[in-house]
């Protein structure tokens, strides 16, 4: 029988998607380019391994459970040209630093998952648009063509290129948290200075004085040497647009989690060890399951999230942890549909709800969406997690893409809210973010206005927050959490 993970998936295979209607799909011009690239990617190693899938799978079960808050952050669109240690460090660092306020915050273990390493496939509304009133191709993120005007047709070994930028950036995140970039020893730079208006200023050094005092206590009994604390663990993910790609980084692997059951003439044999539920024994029994080996959690956007679509097709057979965008245009009814397909085992942790309503329409449409879910069999069993980004996105009267800082935590704040009224549990934030003093996003601390935008703007896709705004967000998600 073939190794499938999710139970009904009688027909899937690696490939089934294609049989499917698909949105955002590139039309490569050169087919035996695309299939020279499927076949190198088919050939090159996994750039993350299944127990690592299964290590994160089981925080997201804690996580759906309660027990556990994910922190979920990074570029909207990364570039090749990000693949370079400072910018890889810096964000790093970020989470690293958010999580502490987080976790100071919110009294849980924070899961971090970077959107990096792969994160170079974007869905755009046209696929074309109009550069000083010539046509041209949509920059389709660095995986699919390039931004400059002369790399905009579809060249299928950027593929190739990805994989390789996506390794690179993840064997030098593993290469600095081992070697200790997460050391919580060393003093980290909390840079407060912006913040000018007292309250916030008092609130934000307090938390600071006591993560650096925790810090140094812990140190000095030697808390710190413990293997749970030396090392911090980063898992990557990407949205899953480019089924080209991630069919060919598919590979059957070994479950880790299957336990041989014992010849029946040893009655004595240790008897297998399920994680409790009886969720469990679905994905126990496999001995081989697919692996999305490019990155640990996938996500599918809010564009390609059609319930007989190749996207949820894909996603259903492979055994990775997911997520699915949820916004104003997903009737509450295809929730369950959704989960049904990715999640008939019904597992808790194995699907992420990234709702992203908008700041002024999320208290009218996220209550019917947790009913949805709540009142079924999936009650407790899927992470639900904010995106305050993806419905906050307007233009400056220059025409500048941004967001205001002030929507984006609104959004977060109602989440928290509408979660708390309906008994339900906000497991996680999704952020758009940066380690870098980009000028992308208005608001915070700093006050920046839409004539500052223009300052430092780099993105090429949507606005992120900078390191002073991301942080802020942290101290204000904390700060709910203490109230
Ligand atoms: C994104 O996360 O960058 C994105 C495109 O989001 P959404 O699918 O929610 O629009
Ligand atoms: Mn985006």
């Amino acid at each position: 029988m073939a190794a499938s993970n999710q139970a009904t998936a009688d027909t899937w295979a690696p490939d089934s998607w294609r049989s499917k209607p698909i949105k955002q799909c590139p039309e490569y011009p050169d087919k035996k380019a695309l299939q020279k690239a499927s076949s190198e990617l088919k050939r090159l190693p996994p750039i993350v391994h299944p127990r690592e899938i299964v290590r994160l799978r089981q925080h997201l079960r804690d996580v759906a459970q309660g027990d556990a808050f994910l922190l979920q952050g990074g570029d909207c669109a990364e570039l090749f040209d990000y693949c370079e240690q400072g910018a890889i460090e810096s964000k790093i660092k970020l989470l690293l630093q958010m999580s502490l306020v987080l976790i100071w915050g919110a009294n849980r273990k924070v899961i971090r998952i970077g959107r990096m390493a792969g994160q170079y496939a974007k869905p755009r509304s046209s696929p074309f648009e109009k550069v000083d009133g010539k046509e041209v191709p949509s920059f389709r993120g660095d995986i699919l063509n390039g931004f400059a005007l002369d790399e905009r047709e579809l060249d299928p070994n950027r593929m190739v290129r990805a994989y390789h930028h996506s390794a690179a950036t993840l064997n030098y995140i593993r290469a600095a948290l081992a070697s200790g970039i997460a050391d919580l020893h060393r003093p980290l730079d909390w840079g407060l200075g912006h913040v000018r208006d007292p309250t916030l200023k008092a609130k934000y050094s307090e938390a600071v004085q006591f993560l650096t005092d925790m810090l140094r206590f812990m140190h000095t009994i030697g808390a710190d040497k413990s293997d749970k604390l030396d090392t911090v663990d980063l898992f990557t993910s990407h949205e899953g647009l480019l089924l080209e790609y991630e069919q060919s980084m598919t590979r059957l692997l070994d479950n880790p989690l299957h336990v041989p059951t014992a010849p029946s003439s040893s009655p004595s044999a240790p008897v297998a060890t399920a994680a409790e539920g009886d969720d469990d024994s679905h994905t126990q029994q496999s001995p081989k399951m697919y692996y999305n080996t490019s990155a640990h959690f996938l996500w599918i956007g809010d564009r390609t999230r059609q319930i007989d679509g190749a996207h949820v097709e894909y996603f259903r057979g492979v055994a990775n942890p997911l997520g699915v965008k949820v916004g104003p245009t997903t009737p509450a009814a295809d929730l369950l549909a959704l989960l049904r397909a990715l999640n008939p085992a019904r597992e808790p942790g194995r699907v992420t709800l990234i709702t992203r309503y908008g700041a002024d329409r999320v208290r009218s449409l996220l209550p019917a969406h947790i009913r949805a879910v709540e009142d079924s069999e999936y009650r407790r069993r899927v992470v639900w997690q904010c995106d305050p980004m993806h419905g906050n996105t307007r233009s400056t009267a220059g025409g500048v893409k941004t967001r205001r800082f002030g929507d984006i935590f609104a959004e977060l704040r109602e989440t928290l809210a509408v979660h708390r009224e309906q008994g339900s549990y906000l497991g996680g934030v999704h952020l758009e973010l940066t380690g870098d003093a980009v000028t992308e996003c208005t608001g915070g601390s700093e006050g920046l206005a839409d004539d500052d935008l223009s300052t430092n703007y780099t993105s090429f896709c949507d606005p992120r927050l900078n390191e002073k705004q991301a942080l802020e967000l942290a101290f204000l998600i904390a700060d709910h959490y203490r109230a």
